[in-house]
């Protein structure tokens, strides 16, 4: 993505490249197998800064644009490893600096920036709310100067490798509210001084290794300074932030698709059967042909959505239209993948079966497929609203 745009951006893909070759698939196979956290390659990955990389300098970053971030994660995804353990430092931080006071500011940023804090955790999902995010029912209670917090998460994916927590709750119930969106609130918690106190964190077991839990909060105290901007103004705090997040991850995906188009087309050169290469058949040959083309399509998509959100111009359209799009051509390139290596694909150290299982994810988080669907029928066809 963002091929030769300048020398930056070539810099940052050749040193995050040079990064992640001493992280191969031998490194990601035996993390997987124990479903264990890629602590070795996000320490690497902070150490020379790409996590700080949309944080302003002032405060510590890089101050690079949306655009070098998506180049960022691409690199990792197309090398065979995967940023999942580390992206949501990147888009997480964006609802503190776009909404958080200077005081906020100071006292997080730099702590990120130089990696002595981490801001993994992003606490949005319920069990009983689902994609409906109006309905949440973690509440906050004014209480002079702190806020009573008391709920439960889940899939907070990271929020045992993370200091900091980014939480979404009701701090006036709906029904009080002119519109289901007003009412809730955003804040940055401390969850290292309330772990095993007011705040519990349970694994998830899963089928790819992405470190998710629930979250349950019993009467958490959080001061009224870790409120970020206005009460009763989250939910559109964190719309502008999934924004961000849906094109830094669309960015995973087109890494992904690329992986698995070199690595098949690879295979299909080198595997012999009936005494000739794979790749000399049509069947082997036009699927490939196709997930190369709608892998070039997608990427096209996102980079417009990247550049829109630099230029402070996306709407929920384009960045939900480059994570359906680039989460498709991953998800075929997956499957064509598969088929590519035949049985060999099942085997671990191939990396296809795991590649495989985490390139799933994204046509279900962070937004389902068919909200995506929903969103562009109604705001960019103007069809009435299902729900
Ligand atoms: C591994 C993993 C990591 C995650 N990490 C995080 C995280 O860090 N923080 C966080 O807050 N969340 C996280 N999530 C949650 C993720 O964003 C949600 O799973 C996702 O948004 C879907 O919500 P749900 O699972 O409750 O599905 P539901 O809302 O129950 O939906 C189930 C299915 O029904 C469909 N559906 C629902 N309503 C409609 C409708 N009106 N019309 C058509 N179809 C509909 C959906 O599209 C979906 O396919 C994570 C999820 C996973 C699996």
């Amino acid at each position: 993505m963002f091929q030769d745009r300048d020398e930056t951006t070539e810099a940052v893909r050749s040193g995050v490249a040079r990064l992640c070759m001493e992280f191969p698939g031998e490194y990601w196979r035996a993390l997987d197998e124990k479903r264990a956290y890629p602590k070795a390659f996000v320490d690497a990955l902070t150490e020379q800064g790409y996590l700080a990389s949309l944080i302003p300098e002032v405060y510590g970053g890089a101050g690079l644009d949306l655009a070098t971030a998506c180049v960022i994660l691409e690199t990792i995804h197309r090398s065979g490893g995967n940023a999942g353990a580390a992206h949501a430092q990147m888009y997480t931080m964006g609802t503190l600096l776009r909404h958080g006071s200077e005081a906020q500011k100071q006292r997080y940023l730099p702590g990120i920036a130089e990696g002595s804090l981490r801001l993994q955790a992003f606490g949005v999902t319920e069990p009983s709310s689902g994609t409906d995010t109006t309905r949440i029912k973690t509440t906050a209670v004014r209480e002079g100067d702190f806020y009573r917090i008391n709920g439960q998460k889940i899939w907070t994916s990271r929020a045992e490798y993370s200091d900091l927590m980014i939480l979404l709750a009701r701090t006036t119930p709906r029904s009080d509210c002119a519109k289901p969106s007003d009412g809730m609130s955003v804040f940055i918690v401390d969850m290292r001084e309330n772990l095993g106190k007011s705040i519990t964190i349970n694994k998830i077991d899963t089928m790819i290794n992405h470190s998710t839990t629930a979250v349950f909060f019993d009467d958490l105290m959080v001061s009224a300074d870790n409120l970020i901007g206005q009460e009763g103004k989250g939910f559109r705090y964190i719309l502008g932030g999934m924004n961000a997040e849906r094109i830094l991850i669309a960015s995973e995906c087109i890494g992904d698709a690329r992986f698995f188009v070199d690595r098949a087309t690879t295979y299909a050169r080198e595997r012999e059967v009936f005494g000739r290469p794979i790749g000399q058949n049509q069947g082997i040959q036009f699927p490939l042909a196709q997930a190369h083309m709608q892998t070039e399509a997608a990427m096209l998509m996102v980079e417009r959505a990247a550049s829109l959100y630099d230029q402070g111009q996306v709407r929920g359209s384009e960045a939900n239209m480059a994570k359906y799009l680039a989460a498709e051509a991953s998800w075929f390139a997956a499957d064509t993948a598969m088929q590519t290596f035949g049985g060999f694909a099942f085997a671990a150290e191939y990396d296809i079966e795991r590649k495989f299982r985490e390139a799933r994810l994204y046509r279900t988080a962070p937004i389902s497929t068919n909200l995506i669907f929903s969103h562009v029928a109604t705001h960019d066809l103007g069809l009435p609203k299902s729900f």
